[in-house]
């Protein structure tokens, strides 16, 4: 097999498992991707799992924007058998074509690397896979409180973690899993002074038309390094289109700019952005399901401390990457297959962390610098983007050249639920 194995980055798979650590009762703040993936993994373990949300039941149906799910994010659901109806979600994606501003091609490359599995990535609205999660998770026995939030906790003298909540009302657990989000409250519960999240130059916005036919190869996205926007389209199956576009944003925008546009604001701005451009921006713009929002981006690029005494952070809240590398979600899900792994296979929590951590650290940082590099590169100025279009056609030529294979790290990363977790010393 030639992918790569969740638990080959620090050693072998041992040839004996460590005693099971016994039930824990484990505190999970967050049900986006990572919280409800932890608990269906810990409840298959007979450990007692809650999910503690701020937000309301069905909030996830709101969650905008659509993503690319890879390969590797499916591996993990197929981990713990969870990969069931997410497996139908969306649509397969196969291809990446470039496009200048010219409407001249870059070149294309595969979207992902091949898999001896099959498996491809698929793009799918983001509410789409939160909703599927939450709604597997819960028919596994997941309990969730809702409206929820986190807002202190305390490791007590015996070791055990005491969450507080707005509404003034606690829980205790063994563990406690911050799985909050890239504004993570549990990180600096871990650690004050913890990292916060970087602004990345570039906002998010897009959506899906129906009956919007693009006359696009199929299972193939386009994507354009517009004059002054970075662009992105496909066609989907049923007749519709998915777009989205990357709007260049120098400095972080204060808290509210974006929430304030109108749509009429964001259709102006983005005309503006596309004018001159070859292509269907600008259809696409004006056929676009309103009202238009957008996001700014950010990521996280060294979280220095995971944990601390029973907590512990996963998912966006340890190593939020920016969404250019398409693996924000897949890596959520791999952390909390492999938290699993470690809390069955090693002698204690502490260790059952640092294990983790080891685990983890590596590859998470290589991919959040994969995605910043990818982020920047849509935000070129006008010299830079002469140098990238000359560029681009080697670098395209290169990746199609060795069919995806160059990305065999990313999405090829493997994860046997049987392979035994070799704890790692703690100190
Ligand atoms: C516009 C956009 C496009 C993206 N595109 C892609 C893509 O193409 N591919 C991809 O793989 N990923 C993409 N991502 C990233 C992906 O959505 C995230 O990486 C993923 O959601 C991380 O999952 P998580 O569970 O760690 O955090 P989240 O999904 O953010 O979930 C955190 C949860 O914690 C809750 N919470 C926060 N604080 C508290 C508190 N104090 N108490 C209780 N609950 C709390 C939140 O309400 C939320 O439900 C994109 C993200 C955005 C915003």
């Amino acid at each position: 097999m030639s992918t790569t194995t969740a638990t080959s980055t620090t050693a072998a798979a041992a040839t004996a498992a460590p005693a099971p650590t016994t039930s824990l009762n484990v505190l999970i703040i967050g049900s986006g991707i990572a919280g409800p993936v932890l608990a269906m993994t810990l409840l298959r373990l007979g450990h007692t799992v809650t999910i503690y949300e701020r937000g309301v039941s069905g909030g996830d149906s709101y969650r905008g924007a659509w993503i690319t799910f890879q390969a590797n994010g499916m591996d993990a659901l197929r981990a713990i058998d969870a990969s069931g109806t997410i497996e139908e979600i969306g649509y397969v994606l196969d291809t990446i074509s470039f496009v200048n501003g010219a409407g001249k091609s870059l070149g294309a490359m595969p979207m992902a690397a091949p898999r001896e599995d099959g498996t491809k990535s698929r793009i799918m609205r983001r509410s789409d896979l939160f909703v599927a999660l939450a709604r597997e998770a819960a028919s596994r026995g997941a309990r969730v409180e809702y409206e929820k939030e986190l807002v202190d906790a305390t490791t007590l003298p015996d070791g055990r973690v005491k969450a507080v909540f707005k509404d003034g009302t606690s829980a205790i657990g063994d563990l406690l899993v911050g799985a909050d989000g890239i504004h993570s409250r549990v990180r600096t519960l871990i650690d004050p002074d913890a990292q916060k999240p970087r602004y990345v130059p570039v906002l998010n916005t897009g959506g899906y038309i129906p009956n919007f036919p693009l006359h696009t190869a199929p299972e193939t996205m386009t994507m354009q390094f517009g004059t002054r926007c970075f662009f992105g389209w496909c066609a989907t199956p049923d007749g519709g289109a998915v777009w989205f576009a990357n709007p260049p944003l120098a400095d972080e925008p204060a808290r509210g700019i974006l929430s304030s546009k109108s749509d009429a604001d964001w259709r102006a701005w983005l005309h503006e952005l596309h004018d001159g451009d070859a292509g269907p921006a600008g259809a696409l713009i004006d056929a676009a399901v309103g009202p238009l929002s957008g996001w700014a981006t950010y990521d996280l690029p060294a979280v220095r401390k995971w944990h601390n005494g029973a907590m512990v952070i996963i998912g966006d809240a340890a190593h939020a990457t920016s969404p250019s590398s398409g693996q924000g979600a897949s890596m959520a899900i791999e952390d909390a297959v492999i938290l699993g792994k470690c809390l069955r296979d090693c002698p204690s929590t502490r260790s059952a962390l640092d294990t983790f951590v080891s685990l983890r650290k590596e590859r998470v940082e290589k991919i959040v610098a994969y995605g910043a590099r990818s982020a920047n590169s849509k935000a070129a100025g006008p010299v830079a983007r002469v140098f990238r279009d000359l560029l681009l056609p080697w670098v395209f030529w290169y990746a199609a050249r060795d069919g995806g294979k160059g990305m065999q790290w990313l999405q090829g990363y493997h994860i046997d639920w049987d392979d035994k977790v070799v704890p790692v010393e703690s100190g």
